[in-house]
């Protein structure tokens, strides 16, 4: 039986063969940079990226994490406002 990691780095070494990019984020629970695929523009809606809920593969924490076409990533928690910029 294969690990989640194992299974997510499979994943991610076949996005990459069939000629996709792979960008990362940082994981607000471990800190590590997770890699993760990266949409084209194609791929993306009308907003101009990709949303979703991930599982962190190093700790198994959750991150709500944006991905833009362009490689660049954000992530998001609920309710708790990290860094505030004025
Ligand atoms: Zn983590």
């Amino acid at each position: 039986m294969k690990t989640f990691k194992e299974e997510m780095k499979g994943y991610l070494k076949k996005w990459e063969a069939s000629g996709n990019k792979v960008t990362s984020y940082v994981c607000q629970h471990c800190k590590k940079k997770i890699k993760t695929p990266q949409p084209t523009k194609k791929l993306v809606d009308s907003r101009g990226y990709w949303d979703s809920m991930k599982k962190c593969y190093e700790c198994g924490g959750f991150n709500f994490v944006l991905i833009y076409p362009t490689g660049k990533t954000e992530v998001k928690t609920w309710g708790i406002k990290i860094k505030e910029k004025k």
